[in-house]
């Protein structure tokens, strides 16, 4: 009898503990996880230089409030700010908790301006913000709203491509539009570079913010460290999570400073957001993942994969619709039940997870080999041809 809550849907596997791409089971069987805690292990499990700083610093200090200055979070914040377009940050514990805090900071600004009633935020229909009460309201999906309510009001909804409607839905209580760079639980689906462009052109024109979720596919998960680079846009706010803490719990806000001018003392706070033991391994992880070698690495082993992933879709036409997603966010959209296809790569030692529109799933760890990656094709061939 378990005593947690049935909230989840859980497989009937548990691990012992886990190297690099690879988990091992109670049972002592050999697992390529591809999953890796949803892109959360950017350096896979066990890291040696990720166990040495929690060692150290564990030693030193773990927690004190950010009642005091805390110089490892100074630290990581201005290697944030010098790697991207933010120029302050706020440190959280998770994703829901960042993408919330990016709503405050937005509403904020246009308090401190003086335009109180700008507070809408307009979102994707089925997108992905996290799961407290404020973000699901966010998602624009019925379930997972469904018994919650009463409503969070302030967001609006478009769907997904329907620039008309987005246009029509902008209105002067309008404060940010907030989107997935690439949506990740929605199915790994892209928004173009074009697009991302025009949607900056669009918040500047109506004088609103731009916020980017980055919580799962920013941190280099697909070879750039923030997805959004390549279209040389320059959002307001990015929240971030996932892949910044290699497994520890980390989120963040980054922010401009026009937007920042708002956040006076006071006006938002986290009891564990920032603390020292958190930013020496967030430190850690962003000094690996940054490096223009490691993402050169990302890069090519990706460009590699995807191709054989592409000739395994020409191979099996029938089984699979489309390869999707950059660097090692990658979405296989399936013909057949995707429950199917994730139980028979399980069962030869391949872990991956759903995600909507049919999708499966395929988040290794960045810095995964390459023989690794022939070891995850060869199993998704086997098994499509098995269910052909
Ligand atoms: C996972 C995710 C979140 C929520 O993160 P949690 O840490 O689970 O709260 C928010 N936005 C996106 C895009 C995500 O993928």
């Amino acid at each position: 009898m378990s005593y947690l809550a049935k909230n989840y849907n859980r497989k009937k596997i548990s691990f012992k503990y886990g190297k690099g791409s690879y988990l091992y089971s109670k049972n002592n069987v050999k697992y390529l996880d591809f999953v890796q805690g949803i892109a959360v292990n950017s350096l896979g499990h066990s890291h040696p230089k990720l166990i040495k700083t929690i060692n150290t610093q564990s030693k030193k200090l773990w927690h004190v409030s950010n009642a005091f200055q805390i110089p490892e979070g100074e630290k990581l914040a201005k290697k944030l700010c010098h790697k991207t377009f933010a120029d302050f940050v706020m440190f959280q514990n998770s994703g829901a908790e960042a993408t919330e805090a990016a709503i405050k900071v937005a509403r904020r600004y246009f308090y401190s301006i003086g335009k109180k009633n700008k507070n809408v935020i307009l979102c994707v229909k089925n997108s992905f913000h996290g799961r407290t009460l404020a973000a699901i309201y966010a998602s624009g999906s019925k379930k997972m709203t469904e018994g919650f309510g009463p409503k969070v009001s302030g967001f609006n909804h478009f769907s997904f491509g329907d620039h008309k409607s987005l246009k029509k839905k902008i209105t002067k209580r309008t404060a940010a539009i907030m989107v997935e760079p690439i949506m990740g639980e929605g199915g790994i689906k892209e928004i173009p570079d074009w697009c991302l462009k025009e949607l900056r052109k669009l918040c500047n024109k109506k004088k609103i913010l731009l916020i980017l979720d980055e919580v799962q596919c920013g941190i280099s998960r697909t070879g750039s460290f923030f997805s959004f680079e390549k279209s040389k846009v320059k959002p307001d706010i990015v929240p971030i999570a996932k892949g910044i803490g290699g497994g520890f719990p980390i989120g963040a806000v980054l922010m401009n400073k026009k937007v920042a001018s708002g956040m006076i003392p006071g006006t938002h706070g986290s009891t564990f957001g920032g603390n020292p033991l958190a930013m020496a391994v967030g430190n850690q992880v962003m000094d690996i993942v940054s490096s223009k070698k490691f993402l050169k690495n990302i890069n090519y082993l990706s460009k590699y994969f995807l191709q054989n992933l592409k000739k395994i879709k020409d191979q099996y036409p029938n089984i699979i619709k489309s390869i999707r997603g950059r660097g090692f966010l990658i979405g296989i959209q399936l013909h057949i039940d995707q429950a199917i296809f994730i139980k028979k790569l399980m069962d030869n030692r391949l872990l991956t997870i759903r995600a909507s529109e049919n999708v499966v799933r395929v988040l290794p760890p960045l810095n995964v080999k390459k023989n690794e990656l022939n070891k995850a094709l060869k199993i998704i061939s086997k098994v499509c041809r098995e269910l052909n």
